[in-house]
């Protein structure tokens, strides 16, 4: 082969690829092009690491050129992609530039969802999506006391988590009835409440925020429910998009995310993708699992073999320490409901068939014990 691999994004799902593939090839030349700085660093860390004292330069684990020697590829910081050109087997970047490639990796990640709200302390609303972003977030924090969060999704609770722990006050805004509303039956998402408002998080649950104004050097929210709150910082956190634009752009097949098949492809038979970004059989699984075993069947698919990616069961660890909690989300095209056992100490909810087969769980306290034997009795995510 003349040209590289070119791998576009460094998030974990670049750095897998990458990596797996140099396992499987020494040889083989990759080239990563990157958006931002291109290091390496564990971004699930960003939602727990103020109260475990971690700063933005501790949670960077190696820098673009130590990675680059790690894995003996070529890393391109600051090096946005603006266009594939699949007929030339060609990425343009941001200055021009063309660069071939033989196979192309796109692992380009997903935005943070902007809710469309009025006022005009609208662009003061911060988001955190990556290393850069927390880096802001750590500075705009400083001398603040008052935090609002807007959505108490798995994100949402664990910055508020970290955030009470650190010493602010937490106020969390979201328009479901309960935290974590599309993972959690309603009792567990009450004891997660509870928990959380045990440690000081304000919940101002089943209403929407009508408008965020500047008002001096606070934010004044209004929400919909009739309150108003004066927040000296807001972080938003309602969900995320892939960024499909590139793929879409190059005519590549997109949906809620970059479609690709069980070998990770595209409809261009050399154009593949993985991570936040990726959809494979209508799954958009914006997690870490799933990028491992992603990279795992993409490098294999890279160094000639072709390989299908298989997802087993995949439970998600919640960050949240007032309340233990790992979630198994049956998948959404099964029938099932909910069998819940409540005591004050925990929280176990199993997801199951008619016929009594488990297809997803939800377990919080003390219940989270049971992870290990409930998980294998799961079916696989992808078989
Ligand atoms: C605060 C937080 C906490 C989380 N906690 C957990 C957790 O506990 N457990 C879990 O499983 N998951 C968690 N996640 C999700 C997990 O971190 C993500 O699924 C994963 O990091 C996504 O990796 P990625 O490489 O697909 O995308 P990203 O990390 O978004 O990387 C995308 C890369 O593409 C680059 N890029 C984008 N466009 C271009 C372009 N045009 N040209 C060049 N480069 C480009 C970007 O610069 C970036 O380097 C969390 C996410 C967040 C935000």
């Amino acid at each position: 082969m003349d040209n590289p691999v070119v791998i576009v994004g460094s998030g974990l799902a670049g750095y897998a690829a990458a990596r797996e593939l140099r396992k499987l090839n020494a040889e083989i030349p990759i080239t990563m092009l990157s958006a931002d700085h291109g290091g390496f660093y564990s971004k699930p860390m960003l939602s727990n690491a103020l109260s475990l004292g971690k700063t933005p330069a501790s949670i960077l684990n190696s820098d673009a050129a130590q990675m680059a020697s790690q894995l003996k590829i070529s890393i391109r910081p600051y090096c946005r992609v603006t266009a594939i050109d699949q007929s030339e087997n060609a990425v343009t970047l941001i200055d021009g530039e063309k660069i071939f490639y033989d196979q192309l990796v796109l692992a380009v990640g997903a935005d943070q969802i902007r809710l469309p709200l009025q006022g005009d302390g609208v662009a003061k609303i911060l988001t955190v999506n990556d290393l850069d972003d927390y880096q802001n977030f750590r500075e705009a924090l400083i001398g603040k006391k008052r935090i609002s969060i807007i959505g108490a999704g798995l994100i949402g609770c664990e910055f508020a988590n970290d955030l009470v722990t650190s010493g602010y006050q937490v106020d969390v805004i979201d328009i479901s009835a309960q935290p974590l509303g599309r993972l959690l039956p309603p009792a567990s998402g009450a004891f997660m409440q509870q928990k959380l408002e045990a440690v000081g998080v304000v919940f101002h649950l089943d209403t929407t925020i009508q408008a965020v104004d500047q008002v001096e050097d606070r934010l004044r929210l209004t929400l919909a429910n009739g309150e108003s709150i004066d927040s000296d910082l807001v972080l938003s956190s309602v969900g995320l998009r892939s960024r499909t634009q590139l793929a879409e752009a190059a005519g590549i097949q997109i949906n809620r995310g970059i479609v690709v098949n069980r070998l990770l492809q595209t409809r261009f038979a050399n154009i593949y993708a993985l991570g936040d970004c990726a959809e494979v059989e209508s799954k958009v699984l914006p997690f870490v699992m799933p990028i491992t075993h992603a990279a795992r069947a993409l490098a294999a698919t890279l160094a000639g073999n072709p390989t299908s990616v298989h997802y087993p069961a995949m439970p998600i660890m919640v960050k949240t320490p007032a309340c233990p909690t790992v979630v198994s989300p049956p998948d959404f095209n099964v029938q099932g409901e909910w069998h819940v056992e409540v005591d004050t100490d925990g929280v176990k909810a199993l997801y199951r068939d008619e016929v009594g087969n488990l297809l997803g769980y939800a377990l919080l306290g003390a219940a989270t014990k049971e992870k290990n034997n409930l998980t294998t009795q799961l079916p696989a995510v992808l078989v």
